[in-house]
Formats: C-alpha cells, sequence, structure tokens
C-alpha cells in the first residue's frame, strides 16, 4: 500500500506539470481528491489493513492528500500571476455589438423635429386615460356610434387605453391655456390586428389654436411637413371628411410617391396615397374646455406614425415593426 501511495505521488506531479489552466487544475483536484478520486478510493480500503499498519498508512494518506491539495493551489496561483495558459492575451478583444435606434423612433425624431422647426412644442399624455378626455370632451359623447369606429381596450366603464392621441388636446387646453401650438406623440391602442393594424400604434396629434388662425394656417404647416418628409414637389389634395372633434374636416392625400401619380398597386391605381387627417377645431371642443369659440380658432391634425414609415420606407406588413427581427431592423442602422 505504501508502494501504491507513492505511484499515486509521481503520478500525479506527472501530470500537474502538465495542466495550464484553472478548470484543468480543478480537473486534476476531482480525480485525486473526489469522491470517487484515486486517493479517496485507497482510504476506503483502509479497514483491511492489520491494526499496526493502520495508523502509518492513514499518516501517509493524509500526508499525500495535504501535499496535492497545496500544490494544486500553488500552480492555481502560479497560471493567475503569469497569465500562463487559459488567457491568450493577444486574441482581439469581443467587440460589442452596437444598438441602432428603431426605425419608428427614427421616424418620431424626425417629425419632431420638422414641427419643432415651425414653433410647435412637443406635449405627452397618459396612455391609460379616462373616457371623457378620450371621447366625451372630444365632442363624442356615451352612446354615439362614433365610439364604435375606434375598438377600444376598456379597464372599466370608464378606464380605458387612449385610441388616439387626441385626448392631449384636450389637456394641454385645461392645464395650459391660450395659445397652444403642440404636437402629441405617443402609443395608441386598438383592438385591431392585420397587416395594415397593430394592437398598438403610434399617432402624432397636432394642435395650434390662437386668434386669427385659419385653414390656410393648416395647409401651409402640413405642406410643410409633408414637402419637408417626402419630397418638395409632392402633391396633396384635401378631401371632405368627418371627424367628430373637427369642422370643417378632411383628409390629406398626397402624390403617390411610387408612381408619381401613374397609378400602382400600393395606391390602388388611384395616383394617391392617404397619408393623414385634419381640420379645424369644431367650436364644441372649446367648450369642454373652458375657452370662449368666439375669441379664437385653431386647427388639429393626426398622422399615423407607422403609416408613414410604410410609405417612406415601402414596407407592406406593419407586423414587421414589431416582430424585432434583426434582419428587418438592421435595414434601418446608420441613419
Ligand atoms: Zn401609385
Amino acid at each position: 500500500m505504501e508502494k501504491q501511495l507513492e505511484e499515486i505521488r509521481t503520478e500525479f506531479e506527472h501530470e500537474l506539470a502538465q495542466t495550464g489552466s484553472p478548470q484543468e487544475l480543478e480537473e486534476l483536484k476531482v480525480r485525486y481528491l473526489g469522491r470517487k478520486g484515486v486517493l479517496t478510493s485507497i482510504l476506503r480500503q483502509m479497514s483491511s489493513l492489520s491494526a499496526e499498519d493502520r495508523p502509518r498508512i492513514g499518516a501517509l494518506s493524509n500526508a499525500l492528500k495535504t501535499f496535492i491539495d497545496e500544490q494544486i493551489s500553488a500552480r492555481c496561483k502560479q497560471i493567475e500571476q503569469t497569465g500562463e495558459g487559459g488567457i491568450d492575451i493577444t486574441l482581439p478583444g469581443r467587440v460589442p455589438r452596437q444598438g441602432t435606434v428603431h426605425i419608428l423612433n427614427q421616424v418620431l425624431t424626425e417629425i419632431e423635429e420638422i414641427f419643432t422647426q415651425l414653433g410647435f412644442a412637443v406635449a405627452s399624455g397618459p396612455e391609460v386615460e379616462d373616457d371623457y378626455h378620450n371621447f366625451e370632451a372630444l365632442n363624442i359623447p356615451a352612446h354615439h356610434p362614433a365610439r364604435d369606429m375606434q375598438a377600444t381596450f376598456y379597464f372599466t366603464d370608464d378606464i380605458l387605453l387612449r385610441t388616439h392621441t387626441s385626448p392631449v388636446q384636450i389637456r394641454v387646453m385645461e392645464s395650459k391655456g391660450l395659445p397652444v401650438r403642440i404636437i402629441a406623440p405617443g402609443k395608441v391602442y386598438r383592438c385591431d390586428a392585420d397587416v395594415s393594424h397593430s394592437p398598438m400604434f403610434h399617432q402624432v396629434e397636432g394642435l395650434w389654436v390662437e386668434e386669427g388662425i385659419t385653414f390656410a394656417h393648416l395647409k401651409g404647416v402640413l405642406y410643410e411637413f409633408i414637402h419637408t418628409l417626402f419630397g418638395p414637389d409632392l402633391p396633396l389634395r384635401f378631401r371632405p371628411s368627418f371627424f367628430q372633434f373637427t369642422e370643417p374636416s378632411a383628409e390629406v392625400d398626397m402624390g403617390c410617391i411610387f408612381c408619381k401619380g401613374e397609378g400602382c398597386r400600393v395606391c390602388k391605381q388611384s395616383g394617391w396615397l392617404e397619408i393623414l387627417g385634419c381640420g379645424m377645431v369644431d367650436p364644441a371642443v372649446y367648450r369642454y374646455v373652458g375657452i370662449d369659440p368666439e375669441t379664437v380658432t385653431g386647427f388639429a391634425f393626426g398622422v399615423g406614425v407607422e403609416r408613414v414609415a410604410m410609405l417612406k420606407y415601402g414596407i407592406n406588413d406593419i407586423r414587421e415593426f414589431f416582430e424585432n427581427d434583426l434582419r428587418f431592423l438592421r435595414q434601418f442602422s446608420g441613419r
């Protein structure tokens, strides 16, 4: 048995010299001192020894165990200090992957910049709204059929996820008074999902209320906005429309950027693309926020950010924005 212990020691020293990394040392330790280790199996045979051999072999085994332990610790320190084995300091470092701003945030920023330059301030409001701000004060009373056009997520009868950014108009007029010249970008929610609808999407609301504001101001601002975003010579067309909180109301089409008005699949052969809704603020809305409608006029508009991004970059499925597919997202890096 003494001989066996001697062999283990020789074998261990030989193996130790060949280790080069902390992992290898750990493996070596397990192989010798672990529960199924070489030395442990020797110690298990102690019971078969005679009474006079047992203390001597026991002492020798323990000495060997201590020796192995110490040698491994020493070698471990040596590897750490010299950087020997395991770490190759000449290897190039790992370059962290660089993220990019999401395409929707890029478009949002661009829209904000255009309006900021036109003198608009950026306002925000809660995404969890009450019925009053989302509908009532925008001249959409309870039981009005216009509510059904906006499939709404309700928490309670009174609390809901805002279906448009228009409640920010109300909140700003309530709290800040006049004059108001703001845009309100943000998330809105509707119970709707297909290639052109997402249950969560982004809108930018615009509102300018001041003495003497006319439809000409509205047209001027929207021409500037659309021409900056899509190109300077694009024709615009204002189609009469209806919204509860504006009167008169219009839907704005721009000349199709894909076929230059010739007619194509995207514009359904019409040569026009619908881009936003707008109108002069309905006098009824001023009454809800305590403003005398005889003293001021103003306009409001709302534009879908996904819609703008889809047209600008030729994206045909709204779901692409929210699936976090890096192959899609990376196409818009570095813009
Ligand atoms: Zn077209």
